[in-house]
């Protein structure tokens, strides 16, 4: 095996999803093999996505036996000139942050794993912030999963587009809403996106929609940190993120990474939405924390960051849910929904 083979395979790894036009090899300033230990330095201008690419470089040389131990190390390379800079499929510059004309601010809603209630809560948010005078849309970007067609009672119905070849998101519940499930031929369809269509279905699902003024776009990520939050986070101008855990040791693990990576990529974390805190008794009025008291704040205390409000389970959150009517909308005086309006509140307060 010679260093040839290894460039072959960093070759092979294209870097179009996070941002970059360009392949691994294409990166790499220095390679030596020294024994079974690698030695390769790379050359980048984003400090942040420097975990990503080492994780790259490791799963790209995984096939190789003979490489028992790699090691990454980062170096500036100079800017790219202006006729240099590599262009993303818009015709943007990468790394141009930009902002969703007419939107003023957008908002993330994050978890660190999947079932914790993100889209339940990027919902109901939305459809608080609407309650309190806002405009408001709602994007469903859980492309792998989206689950806001089923939430809003909308699924089966296809979005138009205009004459000026803008999609026109639905209107539910007085909130613009838009998700890959409104655009797929059939709800069975499996959704495969490879890294440049991804960044490509994305770009549109914000860019080329008639989202009108809107004062807050909520987007609904995919659970975790792959690579849709980076492409995000790397091409859109994002106002604040929440994330949404459980009281749970496993969803707070995670909780960790997700909020790692929003500071890595430079987005300010709004807070934490503690999801299925407890649950009332009907008959006696006592709570019950199922999962734990505590935890949550304990956690979010650690990191720095504030708890904006922790949402009791409620058998009607997710009955109404498959009903297609958010708790917000079929019970607005539930405790739940309450809860949701004074989280909408704090949100507000922040990002104006
Ligand atoms: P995620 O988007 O994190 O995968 P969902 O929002 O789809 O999670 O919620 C997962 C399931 O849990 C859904 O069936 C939903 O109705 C239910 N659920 C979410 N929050 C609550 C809650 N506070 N009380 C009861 N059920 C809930």
């Amino acid at each position: 095996m010679a260093v040839k083979d290894i460039m072959d395979a960093l070759k092979g790894e294209s870097l179009e999803d996070l941002g970059i036009q360009a392949n691994l090899a294409q990166l790499v300033k220095d390679i030596k093999l020294v024994g079974k230990e690698l030695n390769i330095v790379v050359g980048l201008q984003k400090p942040e996505i420097q975990s990503l690419i080492r994780d790259r470089v490791v799963k790209a040389l995984s096939g190789f036996a003979e490489v028992e131990k790699v090691n990454v190390k980062f170096t500036d390379s100079p800017p790219p000139t202006a006729a240099q800079q590599p262009q993303s499929p818009m015709g943007q510059p990468v790394f141009t942050k930009r902002s969703v004309p007419g939107v003023k601010n957008i908002i993330v809603v994050g978890s660190g794993k999947g079932g914790v209630g993100k889209s339940t809560v990027s919902a109901n948010l939305a459809l608080s912030l609407a309650n309190l005078g806002f405009k408001v849309g709602l994007l469903d970007a859980d492309i792998y999963g989206p689950s806001i067609p089923t939430l809003f009672g909308i699924k089966g119905q296809r979005v138009e587009v205009n004459e000026q070849k803008k999609i026109l998101p639905i209107e539910k519940f007085g909130i613009k809403v838009l998700s890959i499930g409104l655009m797929l031929p059939s709800e069975d369809t499996p959704v495969i996106w490879r890294g440049p269509m991804l960044m490509k279905a994305l770009t549109q699902f914000l860019f080329d929609v008639e989202w009108g003024e809107l004062d807050y776009l909520i987007l609904d990520l995919p659970p975790g940190t792959g690579d849709v939050q980076l492409t995000l986070a790397q091409n859109v101008k994002i106002d604040g993120a929440v994330v949404v855990t459980t009281p749970q040791d496993v969803a707070l693990a995670d909780v960790r990474k997700a909020t790692s990576m929003f500071k890595e990529v430079d987005i300010p974390i709004i807070g934490v939405v503690e999801n299925m805190a407890y649950f009332v008794c009907p008959d006696s009025g006592k709570r019950y924390y199922i999962f734990g008291k505590g935890k949550t704040v304990i956690f979010a205390t650690t990191y720095g960051l504030r708890v904006l409000g922790s949402i009791p389970i409620d058998p009607e959150v997710s009955e109404k849910s498959d009903e297609g009517e958010p708790i917000v909308v079929s019970a607005p005086e539930s405790e739940a929904a309450k809860v949701f309006t004074a989280i909408a509140k704090s949100i507000a307060e922040e990002i104006h």
